[in-house]
């Protein structure tokens, strides 16, 4: 049986970020106990009503919001909790993603006595004007040092996000930005393109207009198109190898629980707006998630139905997850899986997609292009539209 993936999300910000589109905010930190009881409860409720579910989990995440915010007493609860429902590997990969300058020495001496062995840091910029225009509370020097500090306490890895396409960024900023980012040492870094919706107040603005929150000095799509570019080729040349559209690693750094992800691979999400992919005894997959409202999730315990996967539409998230990744998908493993039949309909499209440069045919491995991956959504959407899934069903 496959090992599980442990995702908890804490939603606790110490300030919104202009650009940020999760489900986290500027709550009361006496909320803080509630919400960690409230997790630990769904912790073993999951294990009473999954029955499939694996006990032996080699990767754990906290997420966020800022869960580096997390008192000592409420990390080793979590923690506490996690052990005693289930067996994580000696060798798991045990991530908490901080915000730099908001990691107290007792909260990291906690992590690492929890066993955390990697830490990811939100930076998104390094240069300091584009970061405060964001609304991120750090500066160069804090991030740096926050880095080299986890280091020094024993933390094993680091991840450092950065976004192209931040009001105020250039080129050279932007080319600054990646030269410290490879000097500050990280083992793995996510390159994300700044995402333009109505979920962030950045977002609103560059849509519907505005000079609050400086959206007329976003770079234009090509030139992030161009950040993009730049960012894949100076961190290969530099060690960090692409191996996701959006994550790149030195050799064996590659991040075991977003894997799961795009692989298809167990995860139980827990916490605000956590989502879950489990499978039953029979391999169907199922899914499922919480509320991304703070006050029903805390008093209200449980998740939304769990749906089955259909077959179809476990084909579809096998193409979709899969090209996410490099190494991309492996055609011949598809119709072993899914049988030859379901499999054909999509070979006209990857025919369409190759002879317009988005997609790299192999004899057998199917992957983006670098065009590809910065045309990603578009080229989902594509196969999304290939064959009509029907209605999911719940379970
Ligand atoms: S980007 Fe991260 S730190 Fe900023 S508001 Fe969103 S979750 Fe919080």
């Amino acid at each position: 049986m496959d090992s599980l993936g442990i995702y908890i999300s804490v939603p606790f910000c110490r300030s919104k970020c202009t650009y940020c589109n999760f489900a986290s905010g500027v709550f009361p930190s006496s909320y803080m106990a509630r919400y960690v009881d409230r997790v630990c409860e769904d912790l073993r409720a999951a294990v009473r009503r999954f029955s499939g579910l694996p006990r032996v989990a080699d990767s754990v995440y906290l997420g966020g919001g800022t869960p580096s915010l997390l008192p000592p007493d409420l990390l080793k609860t979590l923690f506490g909790a996690i052990r005693e429902h289930f067996l994580v590997k000696g060798d798991a990969e045990i991530t908490i993603e901080c915000a730099p300058g908001q990691l107290a020495e007792d909260s990291l001496d906690a992590m690492v006595d929890c066993g955390v062995n990697r830490i990811s840091f939100g930076v998104q910029s390094f240069v300091d004007q584009e970061a405060k225009a964001t609304g991120r509370l750090h500066t160069r020097a804090i991030a740096l040092e926050d880095i080299d500090r986890v280091y020094r306490a024993g933390v094993e890895r680091v991840n450092a996000d950065l976004i192209a396409g931040l009001p105020h960024q250039t080129a050279a900023s932007w080319t600054e930005s990646l030269d410290v980012l490879m000097d500050s040492g990280v083992d793995h870094a996510s390159i994300y393109m700044l995402e333009v919706d109505d979920e962030s107040r950045l977002g609103r603005e560059v849509l519907g207009g505005g000079a609050r929150y400086f959206a007329a000095a976003i770079p234009s799509d090509d030139a992030i198109a161009d950040m993009y570019t730049e960012a894949v080729d100076v961190l290969a040349k530099r060690g960090l190898a692409q191996y996701e559209i959006s994550n790149f690693a030195r050799m064996g750094a590659a991040s075991v629980h977003n894997l799961k992800y795009w692989r298809r691979l167990p995860y139980l999400g827990l916490g605000l707006d956590a989502h879950s992919m489990l499978r039953t005894e029979n391999g169907t997959a199922i899914r499922f998630a919480t509320t991304d409202d703070l006050q029903s999730y805390l008093s209200s315990p449980g998740w939304e139905d769990a749906r089955s996967l259909t077959r179809l539409e476990e084909l579809e998230e096998a193409w979709f997850l899969g090209l996410r990744l490099n190494e991309g998908v492996d055609l011949q493993q598809m119709e072993t899986e899914f049988d030859r039949e379901l499999v054909e309909p999509y070979k006209p499209l990857i025919e369409d997609l190759s002879s317009d440069g988005l997609l790299t045919p192999g004899a057998r491995q199917i992957a983006l292009s670098l065009r590809g991956r910065m045309l990603s959504n578009e080229v989902f959407a594509r196969f999304l539209d290939v064959i009509d899934i029907g209605e999911p069903a719940s379970v």
